[in-house]
């Protein structure tokens, strides 16, 4: 809405006038046009407050175990249409389908072998006494590979995460030896918060206006925005449930707020809505147990559920072998380094000895469990092949930089971060596992 500049004798007139005007203070490209000789100024002519012309800012959203046939339930009017509208997909998470490991996966370009965040919870030979969990702030876990907001804030360009795994550390720094968990050196998004499961969606959303809201200065231009309850009534519930769908409903709600107050403040943004994985129903009466399988002295189960890994005790690598590498009913059993190439896992030393795969069948998931359920129970998990249908992840990107109406084929979500990187107007990263080709002719420049 660019209005000619009004000439001198036109402010002159406009502060004669009793409608309190207020120069603009940055360039004059929206200032109010001058009454009609004559005629009342009335609030109701006001054209919209003096404003710059905002640049675009990038805003990458994870709906956290959000399927994309979540879209068919007929409850997601702003998500149906900005897919619609937009660039969509189903996207291949990588293997395992957990969070940490695939949000680490979305903001590197790296898969989890490559990018070390190898699970949720795993242990690193350099740090005997430690394990990595959800709750790890300690970049030694996470340096292997750079997220895109610190290149983005290397290149000058000002970040903020409404969270995300990973972005409570200082990438890049070094726990200091003997201290209390402090961090030398690093780089951190200009504004984050510190994850809590508690901040509702509403509120991770006013957070992200309240930054955008900001002057240009101190506006971020790339921001992350995370959203847990769809991957919680996931587990509790089970996909097909109707309070999952519930859940769907109030986060496609969430984001029809952020596109509307974008809107109010003429901020134009481009959205890269993504989700980490997606679900599988599971059920007792599918579970698979390791008690029968492996003495349990013989061998430490480190993570079980969708997929169980093992450490095996001492001079027992032989019995735990024997035990697992046999064809079993619903699951698939390897030694790290046999994991089929196209699970791209295992070289990491971080990556226990061995691995099991429960089965994604039609019908619902098995689970990998320590012992048989005590009873009946139903719900929904994540961690499955990756390959599975149940295990796609939503994909929608929205904006002026993206082609409209266009549904593309599937791919894998390691071209995440190179998309973000066009987005940014940053070089192509090197050496990443993805790149941007599923996105090419998308793009408008
Ligand atoms: P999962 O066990 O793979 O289903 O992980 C999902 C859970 O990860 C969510 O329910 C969150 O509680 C947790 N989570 C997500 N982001 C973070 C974070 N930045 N820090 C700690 N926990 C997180
Ligand atoms: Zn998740
Ligand atoms: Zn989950």
């Amino acid at each position: 809405m660019l209005r000619p500049v009004l000439p001198l004798a036109a402010l002159a007139a406009l502060a004669a006038c009793a409608y309190p005007y207020t120069p603009p203070a940055l360039s004059p490209v929206t200032q109010p046009a001058p009454p009609a000789t004559g005629a009342p100024y009335t609030t109701a002519a006001v054209p919209p407050a003096v404003q710059e012309a905002r640049a675009p800012v990038t805003i990458l959203i994870s709906i956290d175990g959000f399927r994309p046939d979540y879209l068919d339930r007929g409850v997601t009017p702003n998500l149906s249409r900005l897919a619609a509208t937009g660039v969509s997909a189903a996207m291949r998470p990588s293997f395992p389908s957990k969070t940490f490991p695939n949000h680490w996966t979305i903001v590197t370009g790296l898969r989890p072998d490559r990018h070390g965040i190898v699970a949720n919870s795993f242990i690193d030979p350099a740090r005997p006494d430690e394990t990595f969990t959800m709750a790890s702030d300690d970049p030694f876990w996470w340096n292997a590979a750079e997220p895109i907001w610190v290149t983005a804030q290397k290149a000058g360009i000002r970040t903020a995460t409404m969270f995300w795994p990973g972005a409570n550390t200082a990438w890049g720094g070094v726990r200091r030896a003997g201290g209390h968990g402090e961090v030398d050196g690093g780089t951190r998004p200009s504004d984050w918060q510190q994850f809590n499961q508690a901040v509702t969606g509403e509120q991770r959303v006013a957070a992200v206006i309240d930054w955008i809201r900001r002057p240009a200065a101190t506006r971020p231009r790339l921001v992350t925005l995370y959203f847990d309850t769809v991957d919680s009534a996931g587990h509790a519930y089970g996909p097909g449930d109707a309070r999952t769908t519930q859940a769907v409903a109030a986060v496609d709600a969430q984001v029809g707020a952020l596109v509307q107050e974008l809107a109010a403040l003429e901020q134009p943004a481009n959205l890269v809505i993504v989700a980490d994985h997606g679900m599988a129903a599971t059920s007792s009466s599918r579970v698979i147990a390791l008690d029968q399988l492996v003495a349990p002295a013989d061998a430490r189960v480190f993570e079980a559920g969708p997929y169980a890994s093992f450490y095996p005790a001492t001079g027992r690598d032989a019995a735990v072998r024997a035990a697992l590498l046999r064809p079993h009913a619903h699951m698939t059993c390897w030694a790290k380094g046999d994991v089929p190439a196209r699970f791209h896992y295992g070289a990491n030393v971080r990556v226990p000895p061995y691995l099991c795969l429960a089965d994604d069948d039609p019908g619902g998931a098995w689970s990998i469990e320590k012992t048989a359920p005590a009873g009946p129970r139903a719900g929904g998990n994540h961690g499955y092949d990756n390959e599975a249908p149940d295990m796609r992840a939503l994909f929608i990107a929205n904006g002026p930089a993206f082609a409209r109406g266009k549904r593309i084929g599937d791919f894998d979500n390691v071209d995440v971060a190179p998309l973000l990187r066009d987005l940014l107007g940053l070089p192509a990263g090197q050496a990443l596992d993805g790149d941007d080709r599923p996105f090419r002719g998308l793009l408008r420049r």
